[in-house]
């Protein structure tokens, strides 16, 4: 069945390009499915006028049409109106360019498939991301550390041709050295990519030993990266260039190195401050004393406690936690949790001790000693006595 193109736009058959496109904006607009949402038959009729455009603004296609009718493209077309996939798709499988051109200036682009200028541009390489671990200490003093990254490399025994030395690539015979093949559909000649030589136009009848034919090795890439003091778990750190290379001169990605703090055995951190748990025996809790805490320098460091301390209580080491990132010398501080041991393992000696100790604070004086107990007995008790009456 013959389609009337002119008529579907409203144009005359000798129109030229500039009233046929006016004509076209005109009912595409008009018949756009998202003016439409009411009336079912607008995506048909917008379908109908876009078929009518495509063929008219392309002077070959309206020749072919002039001449044959709708007839010369049914086939290349996917099937008339119904073979539009969607706005940009382009129509069936004939290699039309569908309507992005149009679309670009009537909605700002968005539509068409992005099919324009992608080609042959040149194109940044991508970032790429490494993940390192380092450990508290090198996150609190920072260091030079050394990366290996694997890269592709020009091949050094074959230039990158990819040709085993001593021979060289030879013109694809398929296309003649062109890298694009011709073929008939319908009444129009389809360019597309040679299969044989991927687009080159040269094939490799001997291929490289050593990057078999890619003329690109891999290779890891030895980087130093700074890791700065007071580093921590999420930050970044840019190594401008040394991503993935470019493709047709374009610049080269990025490469982030990403980085990941080992958790430590004796620390806890939070921001710039540390955390750290120290065990201290139940006599020096009782009386009072000295004991030694690490530090994240790698020394001790003297800690006073004085007499009564409980489990839990904690002591501050201003300024014993860690820098800020390119900070002014101001450090957290390191705090220090004690838990206090009880003793095990008690001779018979040691035992008597400890109930001699034992008499002489309970009993009436066991509120003045041992106040926390004392109180909360006597809390649980009133509680029980309440449930119980
Ligand atoms: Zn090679
Ligand atoms: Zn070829």
């Amino acid at each position: 069945m013959s389609k009337d193109f002119y008529k579907t736009l409203g144009v005359d058959k000798s129109a030229s390009q500039d009233e046929i496109k006016k004509a076209y904006r005109k009912l595409a607009m008009k018949h756009h499915p998202d003016q439409n949402k009411d009336n079912p038959d607008a995506e048909a009729k917008f379908k109908e006028v876009n078929e009518a455009y495509d063929i008219l603004k392309d002077e070959e296609k309206r020749a072919a049409y002039d001449q044959y009718g709708s007839a010369a493209f049914d086939g290349s077309m996917g099937g008339g109106p119904g073979g539009a996939g969607g706005f940009g798709g382009g129509f069936g499988g004939g290699g039309f360019g569908g309507f992005s051109d149009i679309f670009e200036d009537m909605f700002g682009g968005g539509f068409g498939g992005g099919a324009r200028g992608g080609r042959n541009a040149s194109r940044r390489g991508s970032d790429l991301q490494y993940t390192m671990e380092v450990s508290l200490e090198d996150a609190y003093r920072g260091k030079e550390a050394t990366i290996k990254i694997p890269v592709h490399e020009t091949c050094d025994a074959c230039s990158g041709s990819g040709a085993s030395p001593g021979t060289s690539e030879e013109t694809c015979g398929t296309c003649g050295g062109a890298g694009r093949i011709r073929a008939q559909q319908g009444f129009f000649t389809i360019e597309r990519a040679c299969h044989t030589c991927g687009g080159s136009g040269k094939v490799i009848k001997d291929p490289c030993k050593k990057c078999h034919g890619q003329g690109r090795v891999r290779k890891d890439k030895t980087l130093k990266v700074q890791i700065p003091a007071g580093i921590d778990t999420g930050r970044r750190i840019r190594l401008a260039g040394e991503g993935e290379a470019g493709t047709r001169g374009g610049p080269n990605g990025d490469l982030y190195v990403l980085i990941a703090v080992k958790p430590h055995k004796f620390f806890k951190r939070d921001g710039t401050n540390l955390h750290c748990r120290v065990p201290i025996p139940m006599t020096t809790a009782a009386l009072g004393g000295e004991i030694e805490a690490p530090t994240i320098e790698g020394t001790k460091t003297r800690v006073k406690i004085p007499a009564g301390t409980q489990t839990g209580q904690q002591f501050r080491l201003k300024g014993k936690g860690m820098p800020e990132v390119r900070g002014i010398g101001n450090n957290g501080d390191m705090y220090i949790e004690v838990r206090v041991e009880t003793p095990v393992n008690l001779t018979k000696k040691q035992q008597d001790l400890v109930k001699e100790l034992d008499s002489s604070i309970s009993g009436k004086s066991a509120s003045k000693h041992s106040p926390e107990s004392t109180g909360f007995f006597k809390k649980f008790k009133d509680v029980w006595d309440d449930l119980t009456e």
